[in-house]
Parts: C-alpha cells; structure tokens; sequence
C-alpha cells in the first residue's frame, strides 16, 4: 500500500487541494489520498478558523464522488493542537494493512518543515511529496539538509501542478461577494453561500 496524506486547514477546501492531491496520486502510483483536516493548526492561531464541522462538511462534499480520496476527522475530533509527527505515527500504528505514507505539502510548508515538531521523526516515519506553489520558491535542498540532515533522502520534489490559489484569497473574494466558482468545487460554492460562511472581511 502507498497512501497520500494532505493536511491542511481547508478553509475551504479548494481546486488547489484537488489537483495537487491528484497529481501525487498518480505521479507516485498511491492507492488513496487521505485528507486530514487540523483541529486547531498552531501555525495559524493568529487567526479565527471556521469551525471544524464546517470545513469537514465542505471537505466531505468534494470528496464524495473521488473514491481514491478519504478523509480521516482525526484531528479534529482531538482537542487541543495536533502535530503532523504524532498524527502519522498513529495513522501507521492504527492502519488496517502496512503502508508507506507520503506527506503531501506545498512547497511553502517544505522550507518551515525543520521548523516543525520532532522533524527528525517525521521524516524517519514518512516520504514527503512537495509540490510547487506559484509565488515560492523551489525548496533549496542543500539549506534544508544542513538545518535537518536526512531530509533530501525522503522528498520527492514534484514540478506540477501550479495553481495559484488559496484559501485566504478565496475567503477575501467571498467576503466582498466576488465570484469564486472557478476556484472552489461547484458544492462547495454552495455550501459556502448557503451558510453564510466568510461574509466578514478576513485580513490573512
Ligand atoms: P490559507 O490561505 O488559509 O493559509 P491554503 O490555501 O494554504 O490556506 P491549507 O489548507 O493551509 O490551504 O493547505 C494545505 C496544504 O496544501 C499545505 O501544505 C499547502 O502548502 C498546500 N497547498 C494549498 N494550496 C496549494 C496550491 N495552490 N498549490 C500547492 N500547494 C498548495
């Protein structure tokens, strides 16, 4: 078994999310793409978050017609902040069969990854597929290995695909009532309207 793993506050989730999803699955030939949803990303706790059972309800929207790709609420569910290190290791602990994970994150994440919890262990635990993201750099390997030694080993530096979308772009289109449809599953723009998700002006 190979299986992806993409963690994210998907606030919302978008086409972004999709397509770097889709092309580690099939670039790396995994079986599924989990996506993970954080609880409470302590990376971002200068900002309001939507609550979970809204980003979980847009995220099961644009998963249910992709039988490849899951969503494990695990981090949610768990109170308090969680960290990638701990939640990889319990998904490989708790798995049905063995399988070798690969971290999915964007090119941005990969540069504070040293950064991260245990990384150490993080990278002994998993692969890391790193996709690019328009407006950061290619990860300078070198740097990266002299901050965490071993790193080069398990990354796979992908080149596609770029999609310059975000999510605070998409809540700041939303809160001044600008159309999103082109960057956000049609059940998701749905969703988002009829719950009044984003009307307030996000500033990050
Ligand atoms: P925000 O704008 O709120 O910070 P975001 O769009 O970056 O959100 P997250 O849920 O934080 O979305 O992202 C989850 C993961 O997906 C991260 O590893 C991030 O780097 C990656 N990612 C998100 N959007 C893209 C994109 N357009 N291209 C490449 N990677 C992306």
């Amino acid at each position: 078994m190979k299986t992806g793993i993409l963690g994210g506050t998907f606030d919302p989730v978008h086409n972004g999310h999709l397509a770097i999803a889709e092309e580690a699955r099939s670039y790396l030939n995994l079986d599924e793409v989990i996506f993970l949803p954080a609880g409470q990303p302590w990376m971002k706790a200068d900002r309001s978050i939507s609550p979970a059972r809204d980003r979980v309800a847009m995220l099961r929207l644009a998963l249910q017609d992709k039988p490849r790709f899951k969503l494990s609420t695990m981090e949610v569910e768990y109170e308090g902040p969680s960290y990638s290190v701990d939640t990889i290791a319990q998904l490989k602990a708790t798995a049905a069969e063995a399988s070798d994970i690969y971290f999915i994150i964007g090119w941005d994440n990969l540069n504070k990854l040293p950064r991260w919890k245990d990384p150490g262990r993080l990278i002994e635990l998993c692969f890391l597929a790193a996709v690019p993201r328009p407006g950061y750099d290619r990860p300078n390997m070198k740097k990266l290995e002299t901050e965490l030694p071993g790193i080069s080993k398990k990354v796979i530096l992908m080149d596609e695909p770029r999609l310059d979308i975000s999510a605070t772009d998409i809540r700041n289109k939303a809160a001044q009532g600008l159309p999103i449809g082109q960057l956000v599953p049609a059940v998701v723009e749905k969703y988002i309207k009829e719950n009044g998700l984003y009307q307030k002006k996000w500033d990050n």
